[in-house]
């Protein structure tokens, strides 16, 4: 029976893990060892629409306190260079699943590759605008397919002040060993002698992985095969007279890409790229010419790859200790927040003895989820089609797509239509995934065999529906930074179940 759990590691994945568990299964002790001389990662800044939802629906974290302590900027998508013409957007709203006329045809057949102006939200995106102006009075009409732009320092001080208050207590101290009995954890042996013991153990180490790799020895599973790079130079500036942006930008360099965050007062920005294709010292001289304002750098090396299983004997592992995947799709504190929020429902469902199946089920899930993540991300760099370098050329004769080769496949053959979502992305899909193929497909100018399905009358149906959501109201939409203030203003109040159900 688990009465007392002891999470390790105090970044933002044993935090949230800590919210998840004090909020979603009461009666449980929880405590969090963490390291103040080992400290945390410290990159981590941008996500998927899954976090406001966790944070202020799974938790029931009021959004204004969540605006107050982390002052998160909004992100409606992301803004890829990686095609041959224009930089698309890949927004968190349903854009491809539009159709036309009578036929019901998918848009993606009658744009050409040309993703522009696609849904209005990415109308808003190409004119530096967030929302549009509400029709009842001078305020955005604020509407919930966004993600956080959050700096990772802010958001773990903010997790933990909460995790304090809501009960969780945090203990100082770095991990000399574990012990293992028969397959499972005995207890964490402190460096200065104490020694600390509960029912289940979650590791939250980072990439260290003390418990799940280091103690218990669950095998690796590598991505490398799909996902060559393996580090990043990350640097940024204090932000000028920049617009602020309502979107991550992701564009494509010699040995990798470039992401771009935009924080109210700062820029961040990483390149992410192979250290078989690229010197740390000629990848940090690209990024620094192609970000001239940046200040100084730091190296982050990294492997990605998941635990063969997640929950393993009395030991659950979560964020880079579980595994882990560049950002080029913002995923990780998606990851973080499915983990925690399966953990707590799971102990709490179980009345806190969670029985095989129900540990297997959950082990099956989370690993599918890092699979459709690799494969998605794989889709990426195999069909880039802006740079041809060697790494690139690399990319496209051999980086493994392995569950996105189907897909592919259907593609090529069919187009764009979600006809057989259900067989390529089963449900309990990570995210709107089959959105997100197109997206990129169209963008990158991958061809398929229906160029002609959408005839004329829908073409021009289909730019006339683009020219209205670049029009006007676009135009005379709500700045990010003007809607910062408004949703900051204490005269703002958000819609009772605006986020949805958890
Ligand atoms: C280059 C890069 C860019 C990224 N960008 C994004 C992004 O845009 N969006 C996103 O969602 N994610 C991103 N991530 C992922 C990000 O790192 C994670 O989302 C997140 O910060 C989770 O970190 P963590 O809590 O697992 O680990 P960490 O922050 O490393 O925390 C580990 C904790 O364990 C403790 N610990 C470790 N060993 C011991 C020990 N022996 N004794 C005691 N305590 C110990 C440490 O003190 C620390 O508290 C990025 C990662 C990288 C590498």
């Amino acid at each position: 029976m688990v009465r007392e759990i002891l999470i390790l590691g105090g970044g933002s994945a044993g935090l949230m893990t800590a919210l998840a568990l004090l909020r979603r299964a009461p009666g449980i002790r929880v405590r969090l060892l963490r390291s103040p001389a080992l400290g945390i990662i410290g990159v981590g800044e941008g996500s998927t629409a899954d976090l406001p939802v966790f944070l202020h629906s799974f938790l029931g974290i009021p959004p204004a306190e969540f605006f107050r302590a982390v002052n998160p900027s909004l992100k409606l998508g992301i803004r890829f260079n990686w095609g041959r013409g224009e930089p698309y957007f890949y927004t968190f709203a349903e854009a491809m699943r539009q159709v036309i006329g009578p036929r019901e045809v998918p848009c993606g057949f009658a744009c050409g590759g040309d993703l522009g102006g696609n849904h209005p939200a990415t109308a808003l995106m190409e004119q530096g605008k967030v929302f549009l102006r509400h029709p009842d009075g001078p305020w955005p009409d604020v509407r919930a397919h966004f993600g956080y732009h959050v700096e990772n320092r802010e958001l773990v001080a903010w997790l933990e002040s909460t995790a304090l208050a809501w009960g969780c207590e945090i203990i100082d101290g770095d991990l000399a060993e574990a012990p293992v009995a028969d397959g499972r954890v005995a207890s964490l042996r402190l460096t200065d002698g104490r020694e600390l013991r509960a029912d289940l153990y979650v590791d939250a180490s980072g990439f260290a992985a003390e418990l799940i790799g280091r103690a218990l020895g669950e095998p690796f599973v590598g991505f490398a095969d799909s996902l060559l790079c393996d580090r990043a130079v990350v640097g940024g500036w204090e932000r000028s007279d920049e617009v602020l942006q309502a979107y991550t930008a992701s564009d494509v360099m010699t040995a990798g890409w470039c992401w771009q965050i935009e924080h109210p007062g700062r820029i961040n920005r990483g390149y992410v790229y192979s250290s078989r294709f690229q010197s740390d010292a000629d990848a940090e001289a690209e990024f620094r010419a192609a970000n001239p304002k940046v200040g100084p750098t730091r190296i982050v090396p990294f492997r990605t790859g998941r635990r063969a299983r997640q929950w393993v004997g009395n030991v659950f592992a979560v964020g880079n200790a579980a595994g882990f995947v560049e950002p080029l799709e913002a995923t990780a504190l998606m990851c973080i927040s499915h983990a925690a929020r399966f953990l707590a429902l799971s102990l709490r469902d179980s009345d806190g003895a969670p029985p095989p199946s129900l540990v297997g089920a959950t082990n099956r899930l989370l690993a599918r989820q890092w699979d459709e993540i690799r494969d998605f991300l794989a889709a990426h760099y195999r069909f880039q089609s802006r740079l041809d370098t060697p790494f690139w050329r690399h990319c496209r004769e051999h980086v493994a797509l392995r569950g996105a080769e189907p897909i592919a496949a259907y593609y090529r053959e069919n187009g764009p239509t979600f006809l057989a979502e259900i067989d390529l992305i089963p449900p309990a899909k990570s995210f709107n995934l089959l959105e997100g193929y197109w997206t990129h497909f169209l963008g990158m100018g991958v061809p398929h065999a229906r160029p002609d399905r959408a005839n004329p009358e829908e073409v021009a149906a289909w730019r006339a529906h683009v020219a209205a959501n670049r029009g006007d109201a676009a135009a005379r939409g709500w700045s990010l930074r003007d809607t910062l203030a408004i949703l900051h203003d204490p005269r703002w109040s958000w819609t009772p179940g605006f986020f949805g159900p958890d």
